[in-house]
C-alpha cells in the first residue's frame, strides 16, 4: 500500500475550463487568467464549481485505496502460509 495517496485536483474555470488563475493573499478573489472572470467567492466559489470533479477523484482515490488493501492482504495471507511446510509435527 502506498503511503500517500494525495493526488492533485485542478480547479478549472468554470467559464473556459483553463485552470490557471490569479488570486490574492488568502485566495478570497480568484481569477482566471485567460477569460479574466472573477471568483469573489474566492478559492471556496471555484471548489463548489468543481465539486463534481473533485467527488469523482476522491470515490477514484476510495477505488484505488480499496485494491491495495486487497493486493496487500493477498499477499499478507500467501506469506502466512507460505512458511508452512517448515512447521514440523513431533
Ligand atoms: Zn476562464
Amino acid at each position: 500500500m502506498k503511503d500517500n495517496y494525495n493526488k492533485s485536483i485542478s480547479l478549472r474555470c468554470n467559464t473556459c475550463g483553463d485552470s490557471s488563475f490569479e488570486f490574492n493573499e488568502d485566495k478570497s478573489w480568484v481569477k482566471c487568467k485567460r477569460c479574466d472572470r472573477e471568483y469573489h467567492g474566492g478559492y471556496d466559489e471555484l471548489v463548489k464549481f468543481n465539486q463534481g470533479e473533485i467527488d469523482e477523484q476522491v470515490s477514484e482515490m476510495k477505488k484505488e485505496v480499496m485494491q491495495d488493501i486487497k493486493k496487500d492482504f493477498d499477499k499478507m495471507l500467501k506469506n502466512a502460509f507460505k512458511g508452512n511446510k517448515n512447521i514440523k509435527f513431533r
